[in-house]
């Protein structure tokens, strides 16, 4: 059988999960009994037990700010992307794609945003200037 968790290790586990959203209120019998938990970003106060709640979000915010537990650990893990832009991404170039090829680059490069954005990827797009710098500090 496994000891019992106190509420401080309960709250520390709270804390690094939720970003220290919530304040357990309630000294816990064990993980599956249903315990006060206050969620300081709303002032609701939900009842639920401590094996749930760090797998899960404040009912009364979830539905509008859906967070899941990967969502949490993806958040705590920033990707950063890094990318070089080269001439042909800002102008046109005649002799080269032409405008069809440039809008279509163009058109890439947004959704492409767009769904790291929505990842929650951090996004930096640097020209060749900026990236030996770079390299340089590295
Ligand atoms: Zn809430």
């Amino acid at each position: 059988m496994s000891r019992r968790k106190t509420l401080d290790e309960w709250q520390l586990e709270s804390d690094i999960i939720h970003n220290k959203e919530f304040t357990i209120l309630e000294e816990p019998n064990s993980g599956s009994h249903n315990v006060k938990i206050l969620h300081k970003k709303c002032g609701n106060i939900i009842s639920m037990k401590l094996n749930n709640h760090i797998k899960r979000y404040c009912a009364f915010c979830s539905g509008k700010n859906k967070k899941s537990f990967e969502e949490y650990q993806k958040k705590s893990n920033f990707v950063h992307v890094i990318e070089t832009h080269v001439l042909q991404h800002y102008v046109p170039i005649n002799h080269w794609h032409g405008k069809k090829g440039y809008d279509e680059q163009v058109y890439r490069d947004k959704i492409k945003e767009d769904y790291l954005i929505k990842k929650n990827i951090r996004y930096i797009i640097l020209n060749n200037k900026e990236l030996t710098k770079i390299k340089e500090i590295i």
